[in-house]
Formats: C-alpha cells, structure tokens, sequence
C-alpha cells in the first residue's frame, strides 16, 4: 500500500523518544492519540500572534481569534456533514457532551418512568450520566445485550423499544471490543418510534467516515484529543429541532441575550450551549487537526488502519494462550486481549519495560468486563501513524512476558 508512513510519523516528535531505553511503540491511541507539528503549531500560534477572548471584542485580536473560532466550528460541521454549523457546539469532550444531553434533553423531554436505552458495552460517559437522570427524574435504564463475539443483539434492541422509550444512546465503535455497530440501522428503527438517537463516536471520529445526515442521528459526540487534536475540547454535534427545544445546563457570559437582576433570556443557538470562555485554543488545535486528517485523506487512512487492523489480529490470533475479546464481524482499530493467566497489569508493566505502551484494565467499561467475567483486558489501539513493525515487535515482546511467567 502506497502510505508515506515514514513521512507521517515525522510529523509526531514524540514518536522519536525511548522509553526504558527502547523506542516507543505507542498503542494507546484509542485513550489518547498523539499530536502532529501542525495542531501544536496552531495553538502555539494563537498565543504568539492573537491571544485574546473570543466574541466580547471590537479590536483585532479578538476579531481574529473569533473568526478562527468560528472558522472550525464551520469545519467540524464540514467535516460531520452537518445541515448547520449552529448545530455543532464546543465542549469540554465527549463526557461533556453527553453530560450535556442527559441534563437538557433530559430537563426538556423526559420525565418520570420514561426509558433510556443504551448498550451493554457502553463508557461509564455514556451510562454514569443515565444513572444520574435516573435518581434526578426517576427514568429507567434499559440495555442492549452484548453476543459472545462482541457484537450487540440486534433482535432484543428492537423488543426494548416502547412507547416509553425516549432516548437510545449507544457507541459507534466499542473502546473494548472494536466492534463498529450499525448505528445507522440502530437509528433507523429507533425512529420507527419516533425515538431521536444519541451516538458516541470517540473511538469512531477519525477511523470512519462520519456523516451525520447520512446516519440521521440526532446527536453525535467526539473529543478532540483522540483525533490527533488537543485535550480539553469536544463536540456535541445536535440536529437543529432537539436543540431548540432544550434548556440552557449551565449559565454565564456568552449563553445570555439580556439579563437583568431578577431574570435572564438566552442566547441562540449554539451559544446558548455555551457558557462561558471556551477553549478557543483547543478549538483552533481542533480545526488543524481535521486540517490535518484531511490533507492525508480520510479514506486513504480507513484503508491503511484497516489493513494494519487485519494485519495486528492475525499476528495476534497466532500468539500461543491469547484470548481475544471482540470478533463481531464488523470491527477495527483496537485490539483487546488476555495472556493465560497473566493479570492484564502484569502484561501491561512488562510492556512497558520493553517502550510499549498499551491500556490495561476495564477501559472504564465495567459492565462488560462483568458480561464477559474478566478483571479486565490488555488493549493495543491504533492510529494512522502505526506500522506492521511495531505490531511484530508487540507480538515477539508477548512472547517474552509468557516466558518470563513461564
Ligand atoms: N466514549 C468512548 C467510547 C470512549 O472511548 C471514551 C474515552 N476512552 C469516552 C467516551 C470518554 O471520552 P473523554 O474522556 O474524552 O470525554
């Protein structure tokens, strides 16, 4: 394949470094992925050259860094395929985002006895948030089941449907298992109900082709820092008719259209989601960001991830006493696994004394480690700048943690 990889990885100074004196071969994209010249580059250039508070100005800093600001705004929803980049609100992440639905939507179109239904392999973001609803409003929370392969159960996703059903919130992609769900067909029969549908696509945003009218769901959220962009920032993507009707969740300069000491009007949308200074630097790291993923070609890094995917499961597969976790039909870009009866932290440590840096644990998905009764997996994610050699050098130091525990 035709991939200027070496090219690629210049563009990561962190990619050169040692750690315990052996080159880092960094496999924890799908916690946080690194970050290339051009994104630091773009921050850097907003403190060296423009600095100052977005929106409130008349002078020339401040008008720069706003139509920056907005700039990117403009090009997530470009890059989402979203009707109106009013519909595209800045926030701290994907936790944020979500957070953000649970609190308003839930305010504006839930009440007591309603249902929420999510999936058994749901972030503790996408399912800690219902939990809290759950004892403000009193909603009940209903669950996808997950296959032994990893893939969801489609026929008992449509029985959970009801007249009562008033949310469905679910993953694009596991952060677990990798499966790629079929969101559009989740969405699709949630709306046969009227039932609008909430997407987490953190682990989805730069290894698909994400468009949102396509999917037709009602809300999808992502965070920067695991597309090659800063920490700190995120979207909470909404379509325009859910937007308008929920409340504001929290208030402050910027969400405001007047106030007064006894009473306040708010701002329209997206502002009206947007309390406060926002990370307006993160934000403009966000908008090189998809510069960048853009000028190496979303497409053309699908193809290369998926290769490198089927290339990492097979080497793999091959390891003597692995377990994998996750062989749905449809998946990608990570790959979780056990080695006999070696603790994943064991695995994990050892690795690391050989530069690779996996995540070890329950990836903050412990409802799934229940299903499928584990503490927890080693998780090897990957990124665009990965190579087949790194994927032979985890798969010869797997080797050695066996040995070692004989
Ligand atoms: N959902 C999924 C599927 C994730 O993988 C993560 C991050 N591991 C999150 C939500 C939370 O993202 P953040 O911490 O950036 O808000």
């Amino acid at each position: 394949m035709n991939y200027p990889v070496d090219s690629i990885r210049e563009d990561f100074p962190i990619l050169k470094r040692m750690v315990n004196n052996k080159p880092l071969v960094y496999f924890d994209n799908g916690a946080t992925s690194q970050t290339p010249i051009p994104v630091i580059e773009a921050m850097n250039r907003v403190y060296y050259e423009f600095n100052s508070n977005i929106h409130r100005g008349v002078h020339t800093l401040s008008n720069l860094g706003t139509e920056a600001f907005e700039g990117v705004r403009r090009k997530v929803a470009a890059f989402i395929n979203a009707r109106h980049s009013h519909e595209v609100i800045f926030t701290k992440g994907t936790t944020e985002s979500i957070n953000l639905v649970a609190y308003s939507y839930g305010e504006a179109c839930i009440l007591e006895g309603d249902e929420v239904i999510i999936s058994g392999m749901e972030h503790h973001s996408n399912i800690v948030p219902w939990h809290l609803l759950q004892s403000r409003k009193g909603i009940t929370l209903k669950v996808i089941p997950v296959l032994e392969d990893g893939s969801l159960d489609m026929e008992a996703y449509k029985q959970l449907l009801s007249p009562r059903t008033k949310l469905v919130a679910v993953t694009h992609i596991s952060n677990v298992l990798g499966t790629i769900n079929p969101v559009k067909e989740i969405t699709a029969e949630a709306h046969k109900h009227g039932v609008p549908v909430l997407i987490d696509g953190a682990q989805a945003i730069h290894h698909e082709m994400v468009d949102v009218q396509e999917l037709d769901c009602d809300f999808y959220v992502f965070s920067s820092h695991k597309m090659y962009g800063p920490t700190g920032t995120g979207v909470l993507y909404g379509k325009e008719k859910w937007l308008d009707k929920m409340p504001p969740w929290q208030g402050g300069g910027e969400m405001i259209k007047t106030v007064t000491l006894e009473t306040s009007t708010f701002n329209e949308l997206p502002f009206k989601f947007e309390a406060g200074t926002p990370d307006y630097v993160g934000v403009i790291g966000l908008g090189a960001a998809i510069d960048y993923i853009e000028g190496i070609g979303r497409e053309v890094i699908r193809r290369y991830e998926g290769d490198l995917y089927a290339y990492a499961f097979d080497r793999l597969s091959a390891v003597e006493d692995i377990r994998i976790y996750g062989t749905a039909p449809v998946r990608g870009s990570l790959v979780s696994f056990l080695l006999g009866n070696i603790h994943p932290f064991d695995t994990g440590m050892l690795l690391d004394k050989m530069g690779i840096a996996v995540r070890t644990g329950h990836h903050c998905a412990q409802p799934l480690m229940d299903r499928f009764a584990i503490p927890g997996t080693v998780r090897a994610s990957f990124a665009l700048y990965n190579t087949r050699e790194e994927v032979d050098i985890l798969v010869a130091a797997l080797a050695k943690v066996r040995q070692l525990f004989g």
